[in-house]
């Protein structure tokens, strides 16, 4: 696979350095450049989400390992698959909560976990800073792997006790620092790491944001995957904050998944439906709504969207519109689906429902798949507060209560992390 910067099309690299260097060194984003045909794979029957998530790295990752090293990740890393039901005749929901975190960001991160500890030679110690999410997907899915650590700096008393309980009941190789301060501050301390050759002379840092193209391709997978299994015309919509989720779908269609232009869900963080209406982008500062995973005013995977509008010569408008859905709107979302069919469903994942059921009374033909994009049972209060009813926590997440954590408290400190990480890495 050939990936070349977003600010320069001459910056070539292949995946494996994608995957590692994370950004591209004019701090553009990765983004695959070859002509990619999977029809003829999309023909074919595979019996398992393994099996289907193997054929298809095989033809976008050819010449990047062996058949057998790749055999290999797709198996361990997709120990879980997509789940997809009719919730009525125009309508099915693409379940992605049975990772490990019960969220789509385990595809993403349980992909990079097993593809980084395998061609990892020497010993990398990843930085996460985390308001929540992404710290608790990228720590499980690297939990006991081969040669990585993983350091994750989140602030004290401002995650779900559950987030923070996914991440300090690992132990072993996962080091969590609950950082007296913000979240800002956290993130702050990690690029301090980044900006220091001295440090990154001394121990090996890497990082497995959702900026990775590493995280990104796998994404690309349940889209495939979700449209074998349905006949007749389809249009996803995709619950949106950062725009990765879209953009992995862009490419799946991209390499000849058929399917009508894209609906994406935001909450009140309106940037992308303002951009679509005004034609002009305008980062805002975020605010939080219900649906918190979303609460993006500045979406970095934007300038994946841009560029690849660009390359293929089609104005935004035409593969995707995007509207903004309010708070109030969820939460009445999250009602009805309990009242009429029975079915819990997530603060995203409503933002999704409402826009797709909005678009089938305006007269939309065929089908929308709605991704579903965590588990219902993982935002309890919102749910409850909405329908009256408490969602059961997902199977998954069972159970951490009981068990011990481990976890350092530090300050807001750059000085005092970097002196952490050489006393425990260097
Ligand atoms: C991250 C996340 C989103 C938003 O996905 P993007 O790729 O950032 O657009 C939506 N829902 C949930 C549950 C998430 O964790």
């Amino acid at each position: 696979m050939n990936l070349c910067s977003t600010r320069n099309k001459s910056l070539r690299v292949n995946f494996s350095e994608a995957v590692a260097s994370g950004l591209a060194s004019d701090g553009g984003l990765f983004y695959p450049i070859d002509s990619i045909d999977l029809r003829r794979v999309l023909e074919s029957d595979p019996p398992s989400f393994q099996d289907f998530a193997f054929t298809v790295l095989s033809e976008l990752l050819a010449g990047e390992c062996t058949s057998e090293d790749l055999e290999a990740i797709a198996h361990e890393a997709f120990y879980f698959s997509p789940d997809m039901f009719t919730i009525h005749e125009r309508i099915s929901l693409l379940d992605l909560s049975t990772g490990k975190t019960a969220a789509f960001k385990d595809y993403g991160a349980s992909f990079l976990a097993s593809w980084m500890s395998r061609f990892q030679s020497d010993p990398v110690v990843i930085l996460t800073a985390t308001s929540g999410d992404t710290g608790s997907a990228v720590a499980q899915a690297f939990y006991n792997k081969r040669n990585i650590s993983v350091v994750v700096l989140f602030p004290e008393g401002k995650i779900s006790q559950i987030q923070e309980r996914q991440m300090t009941t690992l132990g072993d190789n996962i080091d969590c620092l609950a950082v007296n301060g913000s979240f800002d501050d956290c993130q702050a301390m990690v690029k301090a790491c980044f900006a220091d050759d001295q440090l990154r002379d001394s121990i090996h840092i890497s990082s497995a944001n959702s900026i990775n193209i590493g995280r990104l391709i796998p994404q690309s997978l349940y889209y495939l995957y979700a449209r074998k299994r349905i006949e007749g015309d389809i249009r996803f919509c995709v619950p949106s904050g950062n725009f990765g989720n879209m953009v992995a779908a862009m490419f799946a269609r991209q390499w000849g998944m058929d399917c009508d232009p894209f609906l994406a869900a935001c909450n009140e963080n309106d940037t992308i439906p303002s951009f679509l209406s005004s034609d002009t982008y305008a980062a805002k500062p975020s605010i939080e709504t219900y649906a918190t995973a979303m609460d993006v005013g500045n979406p970095s995977n934007f300038e994946r969207f841009m560029f690849l509008c660009e390359q293929r010569s089609i104005s935004p408008q035409k593969l995707v519109s995007a509207i903004s859905v309010t708070d109030d709107q969820i939460l009445e979302t999250i009602r009805r689906y309990y009242e009429m069919y029975g079915q819990f469903v997530c603060p995203h994942t409503a933002t999704g429902l409402y826009y797709a059921e909005q678009e089938l009374d305006k007269g939309l033909e065929g089908h929308v798949v709605c991704v579903s994009t965590a588990h219902a049972g993982k935002f309890r209060e919102t749910v409850h507060k909405a329908c009256g009813h408490t969602p059961d926590l997902p199977p998954q997440l069972q159970g951490l209560e009981d068990k011990p954590t481990h976890k350092k408290n530090i300050d807001a400190n750059i000085e005092q992390f970097k002196q952490h990480l050489r006393k425990r890495y260097g």
